[in-house]
C-alpha cells in the first residue's frame, strides 16, 4: 500500500485506508456514472440497476434481503435512526430501553436524548473482562421494554458479547434486538437470521470503503418512524439522493471480504497474539478485556505508570489509540475501560492496538521494540 508507507498503522478500528480494488471499483461513479438512480431517464436507471446489484451483494453478505437495507452516511446515522426510529414506533408498548454502559458513544449519547424525551433507559454494567452479565440482562427486560441494543464487538477493547444468547433474552421477553456491529462486519462472518438480529448497524470506512457510507439492516416488518424527511428514498426510512459511488464501493468491500476473509484472520490474528503476548511480558502490564471472548485484531494494555498520550507523542511514525478516536479531543479516561473497573490511571495508562489486513510482521516488532524503548524505567527522552 503506497499510502502507509511512512506511517506504521496500528489504528484500524478508528477507520481503515480504502482497498485500492473498491477505489477502482468507485472511480466510475465518481465520473461518468454520475447520474441519480431515482431518475427516470435511460441513464438514471441503468445506474438504479447498479446500485440494486449492489444492495443485493451487501444484504448476502450478512444474510439479509435487499428490501431489509437501509443506506446511511454511517454508522452513527444509522444507529440514531434505528433507536430513535424504533422507541418513537413502539412507544404505545412502552418508553423502556436497554443498553450497556462500554457502548460507543453513538448509541450512548442517543440514548441520553431519549431519556430527555421522556424514555427510560438503563445502562447495564459490565464485568471486568467487559462482558455483560446475561442474568442481569434477563431482570432488566420489562414488559414495557421495547429495545434491547448491545454492541457486537467493543471498538476499544475488541470484547465479542454473546449475540446470540442477548437475541434470544430479548426476543423472549417481548423485545426487539439491535446490535451495533461496526467493529464486527467484514472482521467475522454474519448471519443475521440465525443471530436473530432485528436491527443492526455498521459502517463502511471501518472495512476498507471511503467515509461517508454506512449501513441500517432493519428486519422485515419491524415499524419504524423515520428520523430524515424529504423525497421518500429507502422505502421512506431515510430521504436523501442515494450516495453511488459508496453504496458501490461498500459492495466491493464486501466482496472482497467475504473471499478473504479466513485468510485475514488467520493472518492478523497471528500479528495480534505476536504483539500481546510480547508487551506482556514487560513489567506492570495488563490485558484490558476477555483474553478469549476477543476479536482477532485488537489488543487493549495497561502500561501501568504510563500516560497513554505521552507514549502516543513519542511514537512519532506510529498509530495507536489511547481510546475511542471521536472522544479524544476532551481529555477523559476511556468509559469503556472505567465501566470494566481501571481506575482513571490505569485508563489514561491504556493503549490500544487495532491492526489491519496491511500490518506485516516487521510492524509488529517495530512496534515492540519501540514500546520496550519508551517503558523501561530508565528510560531518558533525548
Ligand atoms: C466507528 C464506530 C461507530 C461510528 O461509525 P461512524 O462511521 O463514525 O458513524 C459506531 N460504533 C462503533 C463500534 C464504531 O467502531
Amino acid at each position: 500500500m503506497a499510502y502507509l508507507e511512512h506511517i506504521l498503522y496500528l489504528d484500524y478500528n478508528s477507520t481503515t485506508p480504502i482497498d485500492s480494488r473498491v477505489l477502482d471499483a468507485i472511480l466510475p461513479f465518481l465520473k461518468d456514472n454520475f447520474a441519480n438512480p431515482s431518475s427516470t431517464h435511460h441513464f438514471g436507471q441503468s445506474i438504479n440497476e447498479k446500485v440494486k446489484q449492489a444492495r443485493e451483494q451487501i444484504a448476502n453478505f450478512i444474510n439479509a434481503e435487499p428490501n431489509e437495507l437501509i443506506f446511511t452516511s454511517g454508522a452513527t446515522e444509522a444507529i440514531n435512526i434505528a433507536i430513535k426510529g424504533v422507541s418513537e414506533s413502539y412507544s404505545n408498548k412502552g418508553k423502556h430501553i436497554i443498553t450497556v454502559s462500554t457502548e460507543h458513544k453513538a448509541v450512548l449519547d442517543t440514548s441520553k436524548d431519549l431519556e430527555r424525551k421522556g424514555f427510560e433507559v438503563t445502562y447495564l454494567p459490565v464485568q471486568p473482562t467487559g462482558l455483560i452479565n446475561l442474568t442481569e440482562l434477563q431482570k432488566a427486560i420489562r414488559p414495557d421494554t421495547v429495545l434491547v441494543s448491545v454492541m457486537y464487538v467493543n471498538n476499544e477493547t475488541g470484547v465479542i458479547q454473546p449475540i446470540k444468547e442477548i437475541s434470544k433474552l430479548a426476543h423472549e421477553k417481548g423485545a426487539l434486538f439491535m446490535t451495533d456491529a461496526t467493529q464486527a462486519v467484514g472482521k467475522i462472518e454474519i448471519d443475521v437470521v440465525d443471530l436473530g438480529i432485528d436491527l443492526l448497524c455498521f459502517s463502511g470506512h471501518k472495512m476498507y470503503a471511503p467515509k461517508g457510507i454506512g449501513v441500517l439492516y432493519l428486519r422485515n416488518k419491524t415499524k419504524l418512524t423515520p428520523q430524515m424527511h424529504g423525497g421518500g428514498h429507502e422505502q421512506g426510512l431515510r430521504s436523501g439522493t442515494l450516495n453511488v459511488p459508496g453504496i458501490i464501493a461498500l459492495a466491493k468491500a464486501c466482496e472482497i471480504a467475504s473471499e478473504e476473509m479466513a485468510l485475514n484472520q488467520r493472518n492478523i490474528s497471528a500479528l495480534r497474539d505476536k504483539l500481546e503476548t510480547e508487551l506482556l511480558k514487560l513489567p506492570n502490564t495488563a490485558l484490558n478485556g476477555d483474553s478469549e471472548n476477543k476479536i482477532y485484531n485488537t489488543t487493549n494494555i495497561c502500561f501501568k505508570g504510563q500516560d497513554a498520550n505521552v507514549l502516543i507523542g513519542r511514537m512519532k511514525n506510529i498509530a495507536v489509540s489511547n481510546g475511542s478516536a471521536c472522544s479524544s479531543a476532551v481529555v477523559e479516561p476511556s468509559h469503556v475501560l472505567k465501566a470494566m473497573g481501571l481506575s482513571d490511571d490505569e485508563a489514561f495508562a491504556s493503549l490500544r492496538f487495532s491492526l489491519g489486513k496491511y500490518n506485516s510482521i516487521e510492524d509488529i516488532e517495530t512496534v515492540i521494540s519501540k514500546i520496550k524503548e519508551l517503558t523501561q524505567p530508565n528510560f531518558k527522552y533525548a
